[in-house]
């Protein structure tokens, strides 16, 4: 087991100033993987300061010199693609070929967009008499979760460094090793010391710190809806901006002459992959009641072929979940959709066969959900999915809209114009429809409860400028 006592502060590895630390698991194995520091708000002011004195310079940089950097982590990235694949099976259980395919080429894939992103992006325009300047936002707090632990670092990391923001970073619990590797990559992308920090830490602690320094400009979080609301209210007393990604109760929705199969079949690959933990998840599938039984009978069947196993082996299609509290909190929801009288197609509360060491759930189908039930509304975060019934188009609509939520969403239709029809009614951020693929230069972000802001793409550049206008 390695243990680790350093911060990634001011370009380089330095002590952390707290005795603290954190254990990561191994959640297939639930054995110590390696202890990281727990950092203190010192650290944090430490790092804070490092970027506050970096700001004006990197700020300055001309965008060559931004694309040169960013070219290097992006090469990095690549060169170490089988190593942060590694990296996160071992820290968060996804299977090796979902973490070589998505947990480290996902993010390779951000990076690279980004290089032609601001290659392209202009920093000012002439707007009748005015000039209008695209200025770096300043110095930037990236608090982010573990499910896709890198893609969340690099999908705030690379757009404030293409915007001339300054950045510290704080990574989940569960998962600091793989942004130690990014820390790592970054170091040796030789970028200005002070541009890029990392505090490890606990959220309470070090985030809590992070996100109420008076000299962080902007916090850039995803993660809870909970810890979200504290840091939005912490930003509004310090005029701090704010970007939140919050997660989703997203809805796919089967409209009558869609291909019903290809639908259902597609929503379980969706809402198993990573074991549910990806909060734009289709969590539940909307069907028309006279197609009903058929797509209940569709999802018990594809559900059958996602074994939970070790995610070390390339045939395992479903890992374990992050940790003992994700994995008691999913069957506890599963069994809440039980006890309320949902219909148990696929999965359950008891350990899969032959997984009783690790954090594994079931993976689970519940049928016969109605829209009040808890598992209907509130973000399950497991592999979980919900099938409810509809009477007609605009019951599917109020129901697809029923939640605090409004990140993703499918809608499935015999053409496009009538899905894109529908979609355009649903209160949601990004819609796939007739199953179109995930776009990396597509903006990401939510409606209503969902969060502020938006990732990917040119618009998660913006996010990180702040404009000024000269009049002439
Ligand atoms: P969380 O919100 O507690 O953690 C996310 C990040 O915020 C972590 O880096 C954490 O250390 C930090 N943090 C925690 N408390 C903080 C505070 N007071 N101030 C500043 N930073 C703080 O999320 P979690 O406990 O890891 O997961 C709980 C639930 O959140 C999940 O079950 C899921 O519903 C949701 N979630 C959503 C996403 C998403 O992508 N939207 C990702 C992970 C979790």
């Amino acid at each position: 087991m390695e243990t680790y006592s350093d911060q990634y502060i001011n370009g380089g590895w330095t002590p952390s100033l707290g005795g603290g630390a954190i254990t990561v698991l191994n959640p297939a194995t639930e054995e110590p993987l390696a202890t990281v520091p727990a950092g203190t708000a010192e650290d944090v002011d430490a790092a804070v300061a490092a970027a506050r004195a970096a700001a004006k310079a990197w700020g300055a940089t001309d965008k060559e010199t931004r694309l040169r950097h960013l070219t290097a982590i992006r090469d990095g990235l690549a060169a170490r693609q089988g190593e942060i694949a590694a990296t996160v099976t071992a820290e968060l259980g996804s299977p090796v070929g979902f973490a070589t395919a998505v947990q480290a080429g996902l993010p390779l894939g951000v990076a690279s967009s980004y290089l032609s992103i601001l290659a392209d992006f202009e920093f000012s325009e002439r707007v009748g008499n005015s000039t209008v300047y695209a200025e770096p936002a300043g110095v930037v707090a990236a608090i982010t979760p573990w499910n896709y632990p890198l893609h969340q670092i690099v999908a705030k990391v690379v757009p404030a460094l293409a915007a001339g923001c300054t950045v510290v970073l704080k990574p989940a619990e569960d998962t600091p090793l793989v942004a130690r590797l990014f820390a790592q990559i970054v170091h040796e992308a030789g970028l200005p010391a002070g541009v890029f920090n990392l505090v490890t830490g606990v959220g309470s602690v070090a985030g809590a710190a992070l996100a109420a320094h008076p000299d962080v400009d902007l916090v850039s979080f995803t993660g809870s809806t909970a810890v979200g609301r504290s840091i939005a209210e912490q930003a509004g007393r310090g005029i701090k901006r704010v970007a939140l990604e919050l997660g989703g109760k997203s809805a796919n929705v089967v409209l009558p002459g869609a291909d019903l199969a290809r639908a259902v079949n597609v929503n379980i690959g969706n809402v198993f992959a990573n074991s549910g933990q990806t909060c734009s998840a289709w969590t539940r599938l909307l069907v028309h009641q006279d197609q009903y039984e058929e797509a209940v009978a569709v999802a018990a069947k594809a559900a059958a072929k996602y074994v939970p196993g070790d995610p070390t082996d390339q045939a395992t299609r479903l890992g374990p979940v992050v940790n003992a509290k994700q994995r008691e909190r999913v069957r506890g929801y599963i069994q809440a959709g039980l006890d309320a009288g949902a219909r148990l197609v696929a999965g359950g509360t008891d350990a899969p066969e032959g997984c009783d060491t690790g954090f594994y759930v079931r993976p689970t189908v519940l049928a016969d959900v109605t829209p009040e039930m808890t598992v209907a509304q509130e973000e399950i975060f497991g592999p979980v999915l919900c099938i409810l019934p509809y009477r007609d188009e605009e019951h599917a609509l109020e129901l697809a809209n029923g939640t605090q939520y409004g990140l993703a969403g499918g809608v499935w239709a015999a053409d496009e114009e009538t899905a894109v029809a529908f979609a355009r009614r649903m209160d949601t951020g990004q819609i796939d429809i007739n199953g179109g693929r995930f776009n990396p230069l597509a903006p990401f972000g939510g409606y209503k409860g969902s969060g502020v802001g938006r990732e990917l793409g040119r618009f998660g550049l913006e996010e990180f400028l702040q404009t000024k206008s000269l009049q002439f």
